[in-house]
């Protein structure tokens, strides 16, 4: 059917919302009946009230995911016929596509279009990714004395406890629960409080797919119910993606507890670098703007620091402030919309104080305005700022919003010197028709990801994605991702 905004509005009025936790293959509340409301940010309406749940649920759901590690009821079936309800379970995802891409705008409010082509479908292609990838991966025979055989093999590493953020909900809990599930584990998911609802229906979904009761949890709740998981005693590993303080707080619990597994992605302020022989400036400048306001900039990955040669300042910086007027704010719903509302009015508010001191530091070049305001919603221009110097708040911290910040360069090393001039280091871009300057400015990157004439380009799940420096440790996707959810056994047999 050709989807129309009065055709979503429809279907969103009419969607039940389930917002009960999830725990050894059903639904459940609180015990204490506690819920928090869960609030669109497109218009404001109520969605659902979602269960707070606090430490006994979390006891309940890390005992669930023991009991069912512990009797193999996953743990001990054969990776083909894991591989199999896995497969299942993502083939439901894409049958419920239209009802989880509504679910997942209705409550990030991003467009129904993104969602649709992109979160949705991708987080199902995840889970059939690791699905092929587990009946395939060996372990080794090491090298030993002729009266040694050694054997290196991959074991789960038991409990894994995933805590992800609000602004890929459904894609980046795929990204911990695909591999970690594929490899055996029981699973523990917090998704984040602003954005709760996708991963009950995915843990539904996985019930019904085949996946037996304990084997993926979901704990709906705020930042204490992330606490209680990362501070488990029974908990083996913690994949965690979100901001760098809320990192280093995990990383705290699991030292002080039981030193799980910590596995860190944070954030990021990442540069798009563009040199002077930059090839198609008008593509450059599009990749550009798109690097930055896509998701309205809330992305770990954001190109938020435009590093560009003078000589082609002017030109380049004019074509990037056309492309940013294709990304205007309209109503998630609309299917043409290509940018949405931000997460809820605190990040709002955050970015704006951004742009407050951003109009003190450097000078404003089109946007930082918040619009849309009769909606009831959470939008904001795009936003670009000319920098006269990096030492300032607009490029060096992490705004995650539709704001980028230029500054001008006037050479290689120079370009260099300034984009890794940051705690920082997940992503970067850097553009030039000569490829040996491409290549030797890309090594010289201290980031997880670069990218060359192009930004945000992947294939499949095939590149290790994560950070450098202080955006991190361990990688998602890949099959470098199993690393994480997996312990490494030497079994050493003497022979004769
Ligand atoms: P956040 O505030 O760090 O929260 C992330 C998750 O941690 C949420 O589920 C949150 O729960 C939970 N949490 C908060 N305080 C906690 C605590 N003390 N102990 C345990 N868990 C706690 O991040 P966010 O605002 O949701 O997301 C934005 C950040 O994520 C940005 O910094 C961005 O760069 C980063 N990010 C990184 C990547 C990557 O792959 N590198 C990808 C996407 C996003 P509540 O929300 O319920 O409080
Ligand atoms: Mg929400």
């Amino acid at each position: 059917m050709n989807m129309t905004l009065e055709l979503w509005q429809t279907r969103a009025a009419d969607l039940a919302i389930e917002g009960r936790a999830f725990i050894n293959g059903a639904p459940c509340n609180a015990h204490d009946g506690a819920t928090f409301a869960c609030t669109s940010p497109i218009d404001g309406r109520a969605l659902s009230q979602v269960a707070r749940c606090g430490e006994a649920e979390v006891n309940k759901a890390v005992l669930a995911a023991r009991r069912c590690f512990d009797s193999g009821a996953w743990r001990g079936i054969e990776p083909r016929e894991r591989k199999k309800i896995l497969l299942r379970w993502a083939e439901l995802v894409r049958q419920h596509a239209d009802e989880l891409s509504l679910l997942e705008t209705l409550d990030t409010g991003k467009p129904i279009a993104d969602t649709t082509s992109v979160d949705i479908p991708s987080a199902a292609n995840c889970i059939s990714w690791f699905a092929e990838a587990i009946d395939k991966v060996s372990g080794e025979v090491a090298p030993a004395s002729k009266h040694l055989l050694g054997l290196v093999t991959r074991e789960p590493v038991g409990v894994v406890a995933a805590v992800v953020p609000w602004n890929f909900p459904a894609l980046i809990a795929m990204w911990k629960c695909a591999p970690a599930l594929a490899c055996g584990n029981s699973v523990v998911l917090k998704p984040s409080e602003k954005s709760p609802l996708s991963a009950l229906m995915f843990a539904r979904l996985a019930v019904e797919a085949g996946l037996p009761p304990g084997a993926l949890n979901v704990v709906t709740g705020f930042g204490d119910t992330g606490q209680a998981l990362a501070s488990h005693m029974d908990v083996d590993c913690i994949a965690f993606t979100g901001s760098t303080a809320v990192g280093r707080k995990i990383a705290r619990y699991a030292a002080e507890s039981n030193l799980k597994h910590a596995w860190l992605e944070l954030g990021g302020k990442s540069p798009q670098i563009i040199l002077p022989d930059c090839p198609d400036l008008e593509r450059a400048a599009r990749t550009v703007a798109h690097a930055v306001f896509y998701n309205t900039g809330q992305m770990c990955t954001a190109g938020s620091r435009l590093l560009v040669h003078r000589d082609i300042k002017t030109e380049f910086v004019d074509r990037v402030l056309n492309a940013a007027r294709n990304y205007m704010p309209c109503n998630p719903l609309a299917p043409d919309t290509r940018m949405g509302s931000m997460i809820d009015a605190s990040q709002v508010d955050r970015v704006l104080d951004f742009i407050k001191q951003g109009r003190k530091d450097a000078t404003l070049l089109t946007g930082g305005h918040r619009v849309l305001d009769g909606s009831g919603g959470q939008y904001i221009e795009p936003t670009i700022f000319d920098c006269p110097r990096a030492n300032i708040a607009l490029v060096k911290e992490e705004i995650f919003g539709p704001v980028l910040s230029v500054i001008t360069f006037d050479s290689v090393d120079e370009a260099i010197a300034l984009a890794n001039d940051t705690e920082y280091g997940l992503a970067a871009s850097v553009w030039s028709a000569d490829l040996t300057t491409a290549h030797e400015t890309a090594r010289q990157l201290r980031a997880g990801t670069v990218w060359v004439n192009c930004y945000e380009e992947t294939d499949d799940m095939n590149f290790p994605f994560g950070g450098f420096k202080e955006s991190g440790n361990g990688r998602d996707n890949s099959l470098h991702a199993l690393d994480k959810y997996t312990e490494l056994k030497s079994t050493i047999i003497k022979l004769k």
